[in-house]
């Protein structure tokens, strides 16, 4: 029975509709025969009949008439039902007419009953028939549908070349899957770089009415996310060919089941590799992603990548283009736009215009002593305060490393000072970094419109031009005025003047000595230009050595210098005169266009001076200019044995670390740093940073501008090694510098002050009070220093080492908590204590809180507590140290 065998039989579901179960019978029996093994079903009526086609049989075998029922009529309903189902119509008798009836109704066959013997064959030759059929209807519908495929990828394709954002583009990708009618469900999900946290962003839908609940639950339901999160997890292409039999979809089976989706698909959309997107497709046909279609959509998703990538890109470029990237201001060139725009609409309007433009000072600095991620966060700070202090609405940007501009469209002059105060105003607090409290106080140089220029481009520059002003004067700021112009016209006058005054030999070099801070003995000197001009007399350098730089002069000048100085060095040791090396300052000019070292060379060879003799002060904007050449330059000069100093140090925009790659052999402090060394804490800390920073890069440090022994001793205690200034003496005329020399004049020094020595100062505005408090401690043997206030008591901690402090809280100027909160941090060393009544509590409680004050004693005192307290105090103070 091997034909029987179950294995070779092939299976056919079969419905029989034949009144005669006999007939029916014999017809299975046939097809047994045939090795089919039917699974069949017999109907005879309209009813049944249509019920049964319903599911679908592989084959209708039919009886042509019926009691009831009529077989050309099943046959066209079956049709009429767009069912392509092989149809065998039977018949008892043959009849011509019957039969071409039934095969043009679209019947497969026709048999009669007496030669069923046929019937295997001809169910065999209908089923094939169908195969066939099946399979051309499916290659049609696939090519169809690659063809609609590829109208999206077109499609989408065209958006990428028009599109330059990202979710418009992916929203238009989502419209082009859906109204091409591939996909009737199609939607975007972003992957949030920094989470991974899942967005929808752009969704469309062929019929929106039924979608609604689809697309609102998509968006809101966190499993909707299930298929990014697949792709996400997987880093895959997800497919779901058969969304009912996918159980990580059930979550959103329910609302998809509404919209009679059968499939599924999502696919990773990616910027650099990334996964920044998912593309979620849905079908209605089951299986409709075979690996054909599959290729196309990761094809089509690759190239929506590389659009995302290149938008991305170009934002990114943009932003460069037009933000600074540290503090995300607009840059100088995004400035001058806005400025453009508030001039174009102030011209309609009548309105001004301000631009201010601001400048930090001594930002390097702080850069230098706080480290560059402090100054770097000082700048966004900076950015940032300045941004909540200026009203709308405004322009604001970072034009340069440490250079703000704010630009501002009102209605009259007051816009002008209202953006000047608010950006001072700005500056005013300090700004808390890393447990610092960072304060910076800035230059600005200010231009208006229409007054000072009627382009934006003439109002940027004029206000860079008022800020150069306001840094030439040391003013805040200015203003700037056609005085300056009228300015500009005076220069050019006064170029020519100076081109004569090198050839009447009206310069004349000064000489400021430079002092060594431990033995206070003079150990050098620099050489400063005058000019000696017959009308106004002395003119200070900062009168004419701009000019001469713009103007090239200065290379003629400068070299002038050099030569006087080894003539004048020359001179003093051919009389056997006492000398010490002079140092002279360069311009960044002379690196640029002078052949320095030949000029130096020659000069030394000329007046056959040792080299040592010579030093040569250059400031980093020097040196910045072309640090190749003037590295090259520099190393070959210190190689001759001249010294290098570098000068103005602070004033400049680099910092320390930068600047040793340079020969450097010391570092000098701005003045503007020492000024201030003993009251502002700012300036101390960085002074003394600047010290440290330098020490550790072996280059010796110099302070200028040192008027007062409490500059002196301060920097003599912290480490300094030289200092020039007014303590010792100006600058003076060659003869007089010469006389200095021969009498070894020198600084006195501060007393040593002998360790068991314990020196109290008393802050009192109260003369009254000061004295009683003296007099009642002196008896205890201490030194005892009394001030008047906060600004005495700061000078007498410089000129002294004091060990205790007892101040009053309410004095006029500056508080008591204020002053020791100072001294904190000038000398941290210290035991500071007030002297206050119960109404300041707070303000004392919280400076006890801040470490500023060890103690507060309340008024009117106790003599034996307060006694009492203060030798506590001086224990603490040894026990401390
Ligand atoms: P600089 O190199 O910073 O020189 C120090 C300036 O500070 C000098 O001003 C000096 O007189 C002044 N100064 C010194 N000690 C004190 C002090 O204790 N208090 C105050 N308030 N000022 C003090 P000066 O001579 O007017 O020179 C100004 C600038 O001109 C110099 O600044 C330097 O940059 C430039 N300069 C001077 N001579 C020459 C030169 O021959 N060539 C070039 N290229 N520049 C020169
Ligand atoms: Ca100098
Ligand atoms: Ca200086």
């Amino acid at each position: 029975m091997n034909r029987n065998d179950s294995a070779t039989r092939r299976s056919l579901r079969l419905l029989v509709l034949e009144d005669n179960p006999t007939d029916a019978e014999l017809m299975i029996r046939e097809l047994r025969r045939a090795s089919y093994e039917p699974e069949w079903q017999r109907v005879e009526t309209e009813a049944d009949f249509l019920g049964a086609i319903e599911q679908l049989p592989d084959l209708v075998i039919s009886d042509y008439s019926l009691p009831s029922y009529d077989g050309l009529r099943a046959l066209a309903q079956l049709r009429a039902r767009g069912l392509d189902i092989p149809f065998i119509m039977v018949s008892g008798t043959l009849g011509e007419d019957a039969a071409v009836a039934a095969m043009r109704e679209g019947a497969t066959d026709f048999l009669i009953k007496d030669r069923l013997a046929r019937l295997g064959a001809a169910v065999a030759r209908a089923l094939n028939e169908k195969r066939l059929r099946d399979d051309r209807r499916d290659h049609e519908a696939k090519i169809a549908r690659l063809s609609r495929l590829r109208s999206v990828i077109g499609g989408i394709s065209s958006a990428m070349l028009r599109m330059r954002e990202s979710e418009p583009l992916l929203r238009q990708a989502c419209r082009v899957a859906m109204i091409q009618g591939v996909f009737p469900l199609a939607w975007v999900t972003l992957v949030d770089a920094q989470t991974q946290e899942l967005t929808v962003i752009a969704i469309d839908s062929s019929d929106s009415p039924s979608m609604e609940h689809i697309l609102s639950a998509l968006q809101t339901m966190p499993t909707a996310h299930r298929p990014a999160r697949q792709v996400l997890d997987s880093g895959r292409s997800v497919i779901v060919n058969d969304l009912s039999s996918a159980p990580s979809l059930m979550a959103l089976a329910a609302p998809l089941q509404g919209g009679g989706f059968l499939a599924g698909a999502a696919f990773p959309l990616r910027i650099a590799g990334r996964i920044v997107a998912v593309l979620g497709l849905l079908a209605r046909e089951r299986n409709f992603f075979d690996e054909e279609e599959i290729e196309l959509l990761e094809w089509l998703c690759a190239d929506l990548s590389f659009a995302l990538e290149s938008i991305d890109n170009a934002a990114r470029l943009d932003r460069l283009a037009y933000y600074d990237a540290l503090t995300g201001l607009c840059n100088a060139s995004l400035f001058q736009d806005r400025v453009n725009q508030f001039v174009h609409s102030a011209h309609q309007n009548h309105d001004m215009v301000c631009v201010v433009v601001l400048d930090l000072a001594g930002f390097t600095l702080i850069n230098d002593s706080l480290g560059r991620a402090v100054g770097d966060q000082l700048l966004r700070l900076v950015g940032l305060r300045l941004g909540e202090f200026l009203a709308q609405p405004h322009a604001l940007g970072r034009i340069g490393s440490d250079t703000f501009a704010v630009a501002s469209p009102g209605a009259g002059e007051r816009v002008a000072t209202q953006l000047r105060d608010c950006v001072f105003e700005a500056l005013q607090q300090p700004f808390a970094i890393d447990g610092h409290d960072v304060r910076v106080s800035a230059q600005a140089g200010i231009a208006l419109f229409p007054a000072d220029g009627d382009d934006g481009k003439t109002l940027f520059r004029h206000a860079e031009d008022a800020l150069k002003h306001a840094k030439n004067s040391g003013a805040h700021f200015a203003y700037y005025s056609s005085d300056l112009h009228g300015r500009l016209v005076e220069r050019s006058r006064l170029q020519e003047q100076l081109h004569k005054a090198l050839e009447l030999q009206q310069f004349v070099l000064h000489y400021q000595a430079r002092v060594d801070i431990i033995s206070g003995e003079l150990i050098g000197a620099e050489a400063l230009i005058r000019w000696q001009d017959p009308q106004r007399g002395l003119v200070a350098p900062q009168e004419f050595i701009a000019l001469a730089e713009e103007s090239g002069l200065i290379v003629a000048i400068g070299a002038w210098v050099i030569d006087t100085v080894c003539a004048q060095q020359a001179a003093w040791m051919a009389e056997r005169a006492e000398t010490v090396p002079i140092a002279v300052n360069l311009s960044s000019v002379q690196f640029e266009k002078g052949d320095l070292e030949a000029t130096v060379r020659a000069a030394l060879q000329r007046h056959a001076l040792p080299a040592g003799r010579l030093g040569l002060e250059l400031t980093e904007s020097a040196v910045m200019k072309d640090p190749e050449t003037a590295a090259r330059t520099l190393r070959a000069l210190r190689k001759l044995g001249v010294s290098l100093a570098l000068d103005d140090f602070g004033t400049g925009h680099s910092s320390l670390a930068h600047l040793r790659h340079f020969p450097f052999d010391s570092v000098k402090i701005d003045r503007s740093f020492v000024t201030d060394i003993t009251t502002n804490p700012n300036d101390a800390a960085i002074a003394t940073a600047v010290i440290a920073m330098a020490h550790h890069l072996k280059l010796k440090v110099v302070a200028e501008g040192v008027e007062t022994q409490g500059q002196f001793n301060y920097l003599r205690a912290h480490g300094c090694d030289e200092m020039q200034g007014f303590l010792f003496g100006p600058a003076v005329p060659g003869t007089e510098f010469a006389a200095q020399l021969a009498s070894r004049r020198r600084i006195p020094l501060p007393a040593a002050t002998p360790e068991e020595e314990r020196t109290l100062l008393i802050v009192d505005d109260e003369p009254g009070i000061g004295t009683a408090l003296a007099r009642m401690l002196r008896r205890e043997g201490y030194r005892i220093l009394q001030a008047a206030n906060g600004t005495e008591g700061l000078q007498l901690l410089a000129e002294n080492t004091v060990h205790v402090i007892i101040s009053d809280q309410r004095m006029p100027g500056m508080s008591g908590t204020d002053f020791l909160n100072l001294v904190k941090q000038l000398y941290p060393d210290t035991i500071r204590i007030i002297l206050s009544g119960y109404t300041d509590l707070a303000v004392v409680t919280d400076a006890v809180n801040r470490g500023a004050v060890f103690k507060f004693l309340t008024k009117p005192w106790h003599d034996e507590t307060l006694r009492e307290q203060i030798r506590d105090a001086f224990r603490r103070y040894r026990t401390l140290r």
